[in-house]
C-alpha cells in the first residue's frame, strides 16, 4: 500500500480515493467499491470497524438530540409530534454522517498503513 500524499480528511469527506483523490470510494451509499476506478487501488482492505459509527453517535447525540429536545420544549409539542419530526431527521443525518466518517476513517487508515496486527508481526527473539 502506497502512502497517501493527499489530505485524508479532505479526500475522505469528499468520498474520494486516498491514493489518487480522483476515483470514488463508494459503489453504493455506504458500500465501498472493491477498487478505485481511476488508479485501481485496492479498497478491500477497508476495516474501519465501529469507528465511524461511534463518531456519528457522538455527533448526533451532542448536536441533534438537544435540538430535538429544545424543539419539544420551545414549541411545547406533544411527544409523538416530536418523534415524527425528529426521528427521520436523526436517521437521515446519521446516514449522511456515516458516509462521511467512513470515507475519513478509510483515508486515515490508508495514510497510516493501519491494519490488524497478526502473529507474523510479532518478532521472535
Ligand atoms: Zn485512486
Amino acid at each position: 500500500m502506497a502512502k497517501a500524499k493527499l489530505p485524508p480528511v479532505e479526500t475522505g469527506l469528499r468520498g474520494k480515493c486516498p491514493q489518487c483523490g480522483e476515483g470514488t470510494l463508494f459503489k453504493g451509499f455506504l458500500t465501498f467499491a472493491d477498487r478505485c476506478e481511476a488508479c485501481h487501488a485496492d479498497f478491500t482492505i477497508e476495516d474501519a470497524g465501529d469507528g465511524p459509527t461511534v463518531i456519528v453517535i457522538f455527533l448526533v447525540g451532542i448536536f441533534i438530540v438537544p435540538m430535538a429536545l429544545g424543539f419539544s420544549m420551545v414549541v411545547n409539542a406533544p411527544m409523538w409530534v416530536t418523534f415524527i419530526i425528529w426521528i427521520p431527521i436523526i436517521i437521515i443525518v446519521s446516514l449522511f454522517l456515516l458516509r462521511l466518517m467512513r470515507g475519513v476513517m478509510f483515508n486515515l487508515q490508508w495514510k497510516h498503513d493501519a491494519r490488524e496486527v497478526t502473529s507474523s508481526d510479532i518478532k521472535r527473539g
